[in-house]
């Protein structure tokens, strides 16, 4: 199913796809923080929204 994760506090969205991906290789790849708002990253269940897309 794809899925989106999304910056909790700015709405960035992080990542979006068809591929279930690793949260941990999702903050790899942005360094820890969110490249718009600088928000460390961590996913633990409310500080980011992981949702089903619906295009
Ligand atoms: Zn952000």
């Amino acid at each position: 199913m794809p899925q989106e994760i999304v910056c909790s506090r700015c709405g960035y969205v992080l990542y979006k796809g068809d591929v279930l991906k690793p949260p941990q290789d999702i903050v790899r790849k942005y360094n820890g923080r969110c490249p718009k708002c600088g928000k460390e990253l961590s996913f633990s269940p409310d500080r980011v929204k992981i949702t089903p897309y619906r295009g």
